[in-house]
């Protein structure tokens, strides 16, 4: 049995693994709350689907030449060359993505789970994100604090377009590995 298929059960979410291109939408992903790691500069192919395979990571990439290694079978995704929007319309049909449900639950920096932030985080909020009712998240890796200022605004607002959105995809298509 492949390894994805057996460390990700129906209730787990997909995990991901982004090559270098696709910076943007490894971002959105964090956002979005899913495990989503980005492939820095000189690691080999071979080196990255391996990891896939160890951390049950599906591969995410725009490069075609990844159909000649034998190990991306069924880890890689190749996603056309497309705008975000369309990027995102693709990734969300074929892993069932929910872009809100767990929206901002994680460090959009490092990937890491944000957790309330706690008095010291506090301390070092700047004044315009400390709302009443609006809880403060803060990174355990990078210590970054986390509120709803403009920047979650227009990140959230693309989330929700492209959770009720039926995007028109029709002339582009993934290719599953
Ligand atoms: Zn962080």
């Amino acid at each position: 049995m492949p390894a994805i298929a057996q460390k990700q059960s129906v209730n787990t979410p997909p995990r991901f693994l982004c090559d270098e291109m696709l910076g943007r939408l490894c971002r959105y992903l964090r956002a979005a709350g899913y495990d989503a790691l980005f492939a820095r500069n000189g690691s080999s192919d071979a080196e990255l689907l391996q990891q896939c395979k160890d951390e049950g990571r599906h591969f995410l990439t725009q490069d075609t030449l990844i159909r000649e290694h034998k190990a991306a079978r069924g880890i890689a995704l190749i996603l056309p060359r497309g705008n975000l929007d369309q990027l995102a319309a693709i990734v969300k049909e074929q892993f069932k993505l929910d872009w809100l449900n767990h929206a901002f639950t994680r460090c959009l920096v490092d990937n890491s789970t944000l957790m309330l932030a706690d008095d010291t985080a506090l301390a070092r909020a700047p004044a315009d994100a400390l709302r009443p009712n609006e809880p403060l998240f803060c990174c355990p890796t990078c210590r970054r604090i986390y509120w709803r200022g403009s920047h979650y605004k227009r990140m959230h607002a693309k989330l929700v377009a492209w959770q009720t959105t039926r995007a028109d995809r029709a002339t582009l298509t993934a290719i599953q590995v």
